[in-house]
Order: C-alpha cells, then structure tokens, then sequence
C-alpha cells in the first residue's frame, strides 16, 4: 500500500528467525513491507522463509543494520513498544491514538519507525530513549506478548488508521527533525555542559536521561533544532576561547 512507504518496522536482536518470519506475514498482511533488522542472532534462515508464508517479500527486502540509530536514524517520529513500565516514564503513546497519529505523520510525508525489542529481555533504556514515544499494548494478564502477535497488533491499528475519515491532512509549517538531528542535538547540549562543568559527576542522578526525555516530548523541527544548535555553537565557541 502505497501510504505505507514511509513506514517501518524495526526489530532489535531477534533471536528466533521463525519469529523474524511470522512479523514479515503479520506486516504484509496488512500492506506493511518495510522491514529493518538490528543484528538480528540468525538471518538470512530457512526457519523464518518458512513462517513467512505470503510475507516472503517482506523478508526478502528487509534491511539488516549494525546499531538502532542507523535503523531509524531519518525518522520523523519513532515509537518504542513495550510491556513494562519504566521507572522514568517515557512520553506515552496510546494504543487507541496510534492510528490516528500514524497516518496523519505519513500523510505529511513523515518518516515514521516502530520498534521492538528482543524476545527475553525486550527493549532497555538506552534504545527507549531513542523513541519519541512509548507504546504499550494493553492486556487482560501476561503483559509480555510472543514478538510478532505486537507486530500484528500494531500493524492492525495503523491498517485501520489508514482509513479513518478524520485525519488531518494539514502540513506543518517545517518538517519535524529527524531521529539523527535530535540524538546530534543531545550530544551537543552535552559536550556544552561537560564544557561548563555542570555535571556533578560524584552524583549524576538523571539529568542527562531527564534532558533527552524533555528533547524527545518537545517534536522539534528542523528551524528549531538549527537554533538550537546555533546558540550551543555560539556558547561552545566562547567557552573554548
Ligand atoms: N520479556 C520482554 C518482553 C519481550 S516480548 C520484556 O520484559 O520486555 C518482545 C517484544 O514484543 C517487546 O520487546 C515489545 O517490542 C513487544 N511487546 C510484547 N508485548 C508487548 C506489549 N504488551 N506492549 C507493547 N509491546 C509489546
């Protein structure tokens, strides 16, 4: 499907390839073909060619990446799914909204990743962190669901999103910045403050994971993030002098 383009779906370190197989149907069963593996334990493998069944395509484009960042470092907007809560809450996504939310950003010709995690451990904060949004899918007991049951649960909501007839189709004024301008725009905050020596170091407590959390909830643009950065090159410049 052809609004789907901009879409994709991310898996990190899957370890059964049958599981890698059975998101590929689930995705493609709902016009969904875009595929990123992050070091996945086996792939290319016959177990998941197998489980594919008419999602066969969908493996056969997948792309294969070293880290997370390369994943999705050109999204717009980027949703981490996970059963647990976390002890410092990310921005919360809710399940009823993801279509809604999903499709408007495509339709604006956002680039847009969901992420999921490792079978036993799932997603850990550092790879949270690189979420604008936290996805967690409600249910009745047994929080933790097989890897591609989420798939299919998610990929069915942005499917029936797609077809909603109250979506906006107003542009923004600037595009939303990319995955990779925000994670440079962190770095930079940071390399000032180290520069201003603001880290008490002997007690960090959560500033540098409280700021990154605070860039993700604000869904900067690309005019914003440019001052941004011009200001911390400004300070940064004054600062070495
Ligand atoms: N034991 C792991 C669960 C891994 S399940 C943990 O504690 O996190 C594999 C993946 O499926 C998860 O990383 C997540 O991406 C997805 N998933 C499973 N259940 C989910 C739920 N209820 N809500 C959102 N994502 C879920």
């Amino acid at each position: 499907m052809k609004i789907f383009q901009n879409l994709n779906f991310v898996l990190v370190e899957t370890s059964h390839p049958g599981n890698i197989g059975a998101c590929a149907r689930a995705m493609n069963s709902m016009g969904i073909c875009n595929l990123s593996l992050v070091n996945p334990k086996e792939f290319p493998s016959k177990e998941s060619e197998a489980r594919a069944k008419s999602g066969r395509k969908v493996l056969d484009q997948a792309n294969i990446h070293d880290n997370l960042n390369e994943a999705i470092n050109t999204s717009n907007l980027v949703i981490g799914t996970s059963a647990r809560s976390r002890s410092m809450p990310w921005p919360m996504m809710e399940i009823n909204n993801l279509g809604k939310v999903i499709n408007e950003s495509l339709v604006r010709k956002e680039k847009v990743s969901i992420v999921f995690g490792n079978e036993a451990v799932g997603l850990d904060n550092e790879d949270l962190g690189k979420c604008d949004f936290h996805l967690q899918i409600p249910t009745s007991e047994d929080s933790s669901l097989n890897l591609s049951h989420a798939v299919q649960i998610v990929a069915h909501e942005i499917y029936k999103g797609s077809s909603s007839s109250d979506l906006s189709t107003q542009t923004r004024e600037v595009e939303l910045a990319s995955s990779q301008q925000k994670e440079k725009l962190i770095e930079h905050i940071e390399l000032v403050l180290e520069l201003l020596d603001f880290y008490d170091h002997q007690n960090p407590k959560q500033v540098p994971a409280r700021l990154r959390r605070l860039i993700k909830r604000m869904q900067l643009d690309k005019l914003e993030i440019g001052i941004l950065r011009g200001i911390l090159s400004n300070l940064e410049e004054r600062l070495n002098k």
